[in-house]
């Protein structure tokens, strides 16, 4: 069966930024398709809501709260999922946000800018590099990193994001060629997505009408669509594709950037 190659049955994932929006559904996704869901964010009560969503589908889940700016923290994820699972298949650096680095270059100093590019590119990096060993072990690795549409976009006050997800989506070419080819590497890279970061204009009718009529498929993004493209990546569907960058955007690639910049102007 064609759909067989979507199944994650058995397998150990850990998806960062799991308590809410794109990396919930992705953690969820993993369960309804079998695999054992390690969620990872800072928020208890939010990666609990996630948990039991997960063990309601009939699949395990662990509950590591931790920050993935912090090196610690991150073995420490390492080591309850080995401790749990016995070892690890998938990796999705979900977790990241415009953080501290967001605003002008006038007002964005040295620490703001290492801020954001620290919870975007350098703990994916890190993670990535703690999970290698488990993730050898494997027969089916991949790591499936969460860039931003914005990694190609220009907007302003978006200086520190669009150079980490720039670079994460460097890093995911890179770290494809030298892990082929047993590890694959790819990311998505969403455009506006429905979600807790974004209610700030979901929220706002009028603003939602102005994003939307310059988003070609004239909606945002869901998690589910995300979430669908990072199933492809991580499973045996994609197993001739590594080092890739899948856009997940409602076709806003396609738009002369003419168009995508009186898009952000009026969002302002
Ligand atoms: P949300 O803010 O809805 O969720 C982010 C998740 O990441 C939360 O669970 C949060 O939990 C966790 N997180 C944030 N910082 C840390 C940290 N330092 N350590 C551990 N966990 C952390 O974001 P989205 O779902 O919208 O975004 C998910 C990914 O998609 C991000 O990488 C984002 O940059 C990217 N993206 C999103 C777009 C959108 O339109 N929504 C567009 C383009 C890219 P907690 O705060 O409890 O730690």
């Amino acid at each position: 069966m064609i759909l067989d190659a979507f199944k994650l049955t058995g397998k150990t994932a850990i998806v960062t930024g799991a308590g809410k929006g794109i990396g919930r559904c992705i953690a969820t996704t993993f369960a309804e398709m079998g695999a054992n869901v390690v969620c990872v964010a800072r928020n208890i009560d939010d990666l609990e809501q996630t948990a039991a969503a997960i063990r309601e589908l009939g699949a395990q889940a662990l509950v590591v709260v931790a920050d993935v700016t912090d090196e610690e923290q991150l073995k420490t994820v390492v080591a309850r999922t080995l401790e749990t699972f016995s070892g690890i298949d998938i990796l999705v650096n979900n977790a990241g946000a415009p953080g501290k680095g967001w605003g002008s270059i006038e007002k964005v100093g040295m620490a703001r800018f290492e801020d954001t590019v620290r919870i975007n590119l350098t703990s994916a990096y890190t993670l990535s590099h703690l999970c290698l060993p488990a993730l050898r072990d494997s027969q089916t690795p991949a790591i499936v990193n969460v860039s931003s549409a914005l990694s190609w976009m220009v907007d302003r006050n978006f200086t520190a994001y669009a150079a980490a997800k720039a670079g994460m989506n460097q890093m995911t070419r890179v770290m494809a060629y030298e892990l082929a080819p047993h590890i694959r590497v790819n990311a998505v890279a969403p455009g506006a997505v429905d979600t807790p970061a974004t209610s700030f204009i979901t929220s706002d009718q009028q603003r939602r009408d102005e994003a939307e009529r310059w988003i070609p498929l004239r909606r945002f993004g869901t998690p589910q669509d995300l979430a669908n493209g990072v199933l492809y990546l991580a499973s045996a569907a994609s197993s001739f594709v590594s080092g890739k960058v899948l856009e997940i955007d409602g076709g806003m690639q396609a738009l002369p950037g003419s168009a995508i910049q009186h898009t952000l102007d009026n969002l302002d």
